[in-house]
C-alpha cells in the first residue's frame, strides 16, 4: 500500500549536488522542504543491492534511519540487452574512478561489434523511505537505440551514444528541458508522484 508524504523535512539521499538541483526541481510543486544527505554529513552505503531498486531502497533507508526524516534515494543506469543486462547497476563503475564514459561508451561498443540487436534502455530507481522503514519504490524507463560513434556534449555518462525511440538524435544532442520530459527519471518521478506525492 503506498503511503502519502505529508509535507515537513525530506532528505534526499545523494551526495551528488548535481542530482540534489534536479530532484528539487521536479519536487518544487510539492512544498517539502529539501535537505541533502550530504548536508546532514550521512555517511553513503555501499551500493550493494543487486537491481536497481535494492540499491534505491538501501540508500533511502540508511538516510531515514540516520536522520529521522523521510528519505528520497535514487539508481539508475543503462540496460543493454544483447550484454546480458550490463552495464546495469554498473553502469557508473564501468567509467571507473576516473569517469572516464568515453571508455565505457567503449567498452559497450566492443560487446555489441557484429550484433543485429543495438536495443537499450535507461532505467531509474527511485524509493521513498520512512524512519518506521515503510518504502515505496517506483522504476522508470526510456527506450532506444545505441549508436557509434558518440554524438552531442549536452548530456552526462552514456547519452552521446543513445537515440531515443522516436528520435534521430542522441541525448548527448538533444535539449536538456525536452530530455528531462521523456526521461527515466521523469518517467519514475511521474510514477512517484502520482503514489505518494498527490493528495
Ligand atoms: P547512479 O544512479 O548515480 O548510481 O549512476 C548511474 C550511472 O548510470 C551514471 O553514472 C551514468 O553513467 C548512467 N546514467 C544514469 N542516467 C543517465 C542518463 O540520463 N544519461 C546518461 N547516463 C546515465
Amino acid at each position: 500500500m503506498a503511503r502519502k508524504f505529508d509535507g515537513g523535512k525530506l532528505v534526499i539521499a545523494t551526495h551528488n549536488s548535481g542530482k540534489v538541483v534536479e530532484i528539487a526541481d521536479l519536487l518544487a510543486p510539492f512544498g517539502a522542504d529539501l535537505v541533502s544527505a550530504g548536508k546532514l554529513g550521512l555517511p553513503e552505503p555501499e551500493e550493494t543491492g543487486s537491481s536497481f531498486i535494492a540499491n534505491a531502497e538501501l540508500k533511502a533507508l540508511a538516510a531515514t534511519k540516520g536522520s529521522g526524516f523521510p528519505a528520497l534515494a535514487d539508481d539508475s543506469g543503462l540496460v543493454v540487452p544483447t550484454l546480458g543486462g550490463d552495464p546495469g547497476i554498473y553502469s557508473a563503475r564501468w567509467a571507473g574512478p576516473s569517469k572516464n564514459f568515453q571508455s565505457a561508451m567503449r567498452k559497450v561498443e566492443d560487446g555489441l561489434r557484429g550484433e543485429k540487436d543495438r536495443t537499450s534502455r535507461f532505467v531509474s530507481a527511485l524509493t521513498l523511505a520512512w524512519p518506521d522503514g515503510h518504502t515505496v519504490s517506483v522504476e522508470g524507463t526510456v527506450r532506444g537505440e545505441l549508436t557509434w560513434p558518440p554524438r552531442g556534449d549536452r548530456g552526462f555518462g552514456y547519452d552521446p551514444v543513445f537515440v531515443p525511440v522516436g528520435y534521430d538524435i542522441t541525448f548527448g544532442e538533444m535539449d536538456p528541458v525536452e530530455k528531462h520530459q521523456i526521461s527515466h527519471r521523469a518517467d519514475a518521478f511521474r510514477k512517484l508522484v502520482d503514489l505518494c506525492l498527490k493528495s
